[in-house]
């Protein structure tokens, strides 16, 4: 790694200093959600202790406080995103969120009988299903893409697929279950030369490389702030401001409003018009919080590191009879998914979680993908800044274990 110590980082997460049944805790489970630095935990019982209050409305001085924490956050995520501007973010509950705002407004303003939503066959649900639901109603066509062996998204077929009836491109920066990172820049001028919008997942992406969605040139970009060592229940939509610009209301109610009468109601300008009631005015605080943290090592040298260790531990995977990794494209992050033959994925998990290991099992909510590698569930290990060769060397023993107690 190019200077990067994990040492720092997990000096600074309390939880893993703990220990499970007995063993420290190794947390291997980050695609699920990350664990919070103190930086993080401070800042939201900074937050409680000091400046809690409603924003946008109330002239004094704790309402002025909260909102320039509020904005603060979004600032910093729009920096953190390369978006040109906060007004391109839109504060959510998550990545599912966020799609589910862009399929539900502007989906409902641009899709028509005919038209064609591409959808990667390696997507999270939250990028599978919100485009099924909005297609029905507006009796559009979800298509979707299909993948190589090595769990690639084949250029070729998306190609092919593309069309004056593609409306949209769904696809994830980083999937879930086999790490691949397809090339998105690439699809996403590609999608452009069909008229077509391009929105990416980046739920499994932002914490592990950094991210440029100016460069990208995509039209939205959705992350989660809890995979991004932030609270639950806050995330982002970043949006071109032509998109965004173009999208009718969401939900309903106050903050999004300009004046309301009876007889005509205008609307509250970008981002705040999809931002209606009370939002969870601490998470920003808390992702602002994570940001800070993650950029102070330098997120070049995090992604080096974690790509070496993904290295060590393909190796060391590999040397363990009966165990297939599934996704083995070259671009990918940490996430190591794997089948062991003779043992339940389920099993695999309860064995590691006695030896403090906590990894997860499962469908891991991307049934199509591990379709394509005739699973409907395997085990998953899925790495963080603030894992280490020895954590991985803790798995790959338990596991070896686990052959040798037979079954
Ligand atoms: N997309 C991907 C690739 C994910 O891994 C996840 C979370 N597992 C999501 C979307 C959904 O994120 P959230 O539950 O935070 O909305």
């Amino acid at each position: 790694g190019a200077g990067f110590d994990p040492e720092r980082a997990r000096r600074d997460v309390p939880i893993l200093h703990r220990t499970v049944n007995g063993h420290p805790l190794a947390w291997l489970d980050n695609g699920a959600t990350t664990q919070k630095p103190r930086q993080v935990i401070e800042a939201l019982a900074g937050y409680y202790s000091h400046s809690n209050s409603n924003i946008h409305r109330g002239a004094h001085t704790l309402a002025r406080e909260a909102t320039e924490l509020y904005e603060g956050g979004r600032a910093t995520v729009a920096d953190f995103l390369g978006a040109s501007s906060p007004e391109d973010v839109v504060f959510t509950r998550g990545t599912t969120e966020a799609i589910n705002l862009v399929a539900r407004t502007w989906g409902s303003r641009n899709l028509g009988p005919g038209d064609e939503i591409l959808v990667s066959s390696l997507e999270h649900h939250s990028n599978i299903v919100p485009w099924q639901l909005i297609a029905k109603e507006r009796r559009a066509r979800v298509v979707p893409i299909p993948l190589l062996a090595d769990g690639a998204i084949d250029q070729d077929a998306f190609a092919d697929l593309l069309s004056c009836r593609t409306q949209l491109v769904a696809v994830s920066h980083a999937s879930n279950v086999l790490g691949t990172v397809p090339p998105v820049r690439e699809m996403t001028a590609l999608a452009h030369r069909y008229g077509a919008k391009v929105l990416v997942d980046g739920a499994q992406a932002v914490a592990h490389f950094p991210v440029d969605v100016q460069e990208l040139d995509v039209d939205f970009y959705a992350v989660s702030g809890h995979k991004l060592y932030a609270p639950t229940g806050i995330g982002a939509l970043y949006g071109k401001p032509e998109a965004l610009a173009g999208m009718p209301p969401w939900q309903g109610g106050g903050n999004m409003i300009d004046q309301v009468s009876f007889e005509r109601t205008t609307y509250a300008a970008v981002p705040h018009l999809f931002e209606a009631g009370t939002g969870h005015i601490s998470g920003p605080v808390g992702m602002k919080a994570a940001i800070d943290w993650l950029t102070s090592f330098g997120h070049e040298a995090v992604a080096a590191y974690e790509t070496e260790l993904l290295g060590y531990a393909q190796r060391a995977l590999a040397g363990i009879d009966g165990l297939e990794v599934l996704g083995t494209a070259p671009d990918k992050i940490a996430v190591l998914t794997f089948t062991l033959a003779g043992h339940d994925p389920m099993e695999i998990a309860d064995w590691l979680d006695q030896d403090g290991i906590a990894i997860r099992a499962g469908h891991h909510c991307a049934q199509p993908s591990l379709r394509h590698y005739g699973c409907t569930s395997a085990a998953r290990a899925s790495l963080a800044l603030y894992n280490t060769r020895e954590e991985v060397d803790r798995l790959v023993a338990s596991l070896r274990a686990l052959r040798a107690s037979g079954g």
